[in-house]
């Protein structure tokens, strides 16, 4: 392809996979067998299972999320789970449409901040709720692929990590690109498997406002919402109705310091977005990684450095300004592309001159 018709932001069309299908179809089987693995670890070895699950494998999500999100999207045992009936020509396989799919966002990001406080109540000290959790997760997304066309039955609508990959997966230092939607059937508006470098801009520039409030209610919070998690006294030092009062505390503060900092600034959604992503994960190792030292201390015998933690937290700080830089130097671009005659396909039925009217209206 000659230089001048290298596209902006190449979409899964223009993309050419670097690895072969049956690599992925090869890391799918392994990572349903961890699942069905951790499934029966939570009966038989409960207590090590949960310390496992909780401990080590759910903190190693954001940061695959951050750096490779492609190869998770490609793996995730739900979204393989999702994938079946669609692969195997089953179910019923409809459109995502009307309130459903308008709400689909905010259904995604709700069940994702209720797990944050029901985790302290209950979650992270019992096996058995967190195998009922496992279990109606795995659920959803097959019943979700069965009832709804494409990915729009749970990986690109209801599923709680969702609006995190959306967000962290917009500039991956690893790149990987979809291997389950060959060939695209259009299921959704501005699909992040489809041009996962354009989808959260566009998702910020529709014409719908209360499209775009929704995203950024949740970037806004999601800061708050990790404060909380680990700052909060687990019961009986608070009871769960002041647990829950203090997690809306801590997200409305959250929340208002975004539109503090979004009115008297002169940064864009879009980069103040990116600023509250960086901060957000940041704060959750900032956290998170003592914990996991101990964890895995727990788990193997084996005792890190006590400076490990303050290291991988250098290296992340670091990480985050080579995110924060990459994603930032987008949005030019991206305003460019909609305001030239060039187009971008955000989606198979979506391109970005759809939006340029919208924009030059909000000046
Ligand atoms: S719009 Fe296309 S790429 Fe996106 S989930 Fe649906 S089928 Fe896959």
């Amino acid at each position: 392809m000659a230089k001048s018709e290298t596209p902006l932001f190449p979409n899964i069309t223009q993309t050419t996979p670097r690895s072969p299908k049956w690599l992925w179809e090869a890391g799918r089987l392994a990572l349903l067998g961890l699942t069905l693995a951790l499934l029966i670890g939570l009966v038989s070895e409960p207590m090590t299972t949960l310390t496992l699950t909780w401990g080590v494998l759910v903190p190693l999500l954001p940061i695959l999320i951050f750096i490779a999100p492609g190869v998770w999207r490609n793996l995730c045992p739900m979204a393989t789970l999702n994938q079946i009936p669609r692969r195997l020509g089953l179910g019923l396989q409809r459109p995502l449409r009307g309130d459903l799919r308008s709400q689909a966002y905010v259904i995604a990001f709700a069940l994702f901040f209720i797990l944050a406080p029901v985790r302290l109540l209950q979650l992270d000290y019992d096996p058995f709720a967190l195998l009922l959790l496992l279990l109606a997760l795995l659920a959803l997304a097959l019943i979700g692929g069965f009832v709804f066309q494409g990915k729009a039955g749970w990986c690109g609508s209801f599923c709680p990590l969702g609006p995190l990959e959306r967000l962290y997966g917009q500039s991956p230092l690893i790149k990987a690109r979809d291997r389950f939607c060959e060939p695209c059937i259009g299921c959704q508006k501005h699909c992040y498997d489809y041009n996962p470098e354009v989808a959260q801009l566009a998702d910020l520039h529709d014409k719908d406002h209360g499209y775009i409030s929704d995203r950024k209610f949740f970037f806004a919070a999601l800061p708050g919402l990790i404060h909380a998690y680990f700052t909060l006294p687990s019961p009986p030092v608070l009871t769960s109705l002041a647990l829950v009062e203090q997690f809306v505390i801590s997200l409305l503060v959250s929340v208002g310091a975004y539109h503090v900092i979004e009115t008297v600034s002169r940064v864009s959604t879009y980069k103040l977005n990116i600023l509250y992503a960086a901060l957000g994960l940041n704060l959750y190792y900032f956290y998170r990684l003592p914990l996991m030292v101990d964890d895995l201390h727990t788990l193997t015998g084996l005792r890190l450095d006590v400076a490990a933690p303050y290291a991988g937290n250098a290296l992340l700080i670091l990480l985050s300004l080579l995110w924060v830089w990459r994603a930032m130097s987008k949005e030019d671009r991206y305003i460019s592309a909609l305001l030239s005659r060039k187009s971008v396909r955000v989606g198979a039925s979506a391109r970005l001159s759809a939006l340029k009217e919208e924009y030059r209206d909000q000046g």
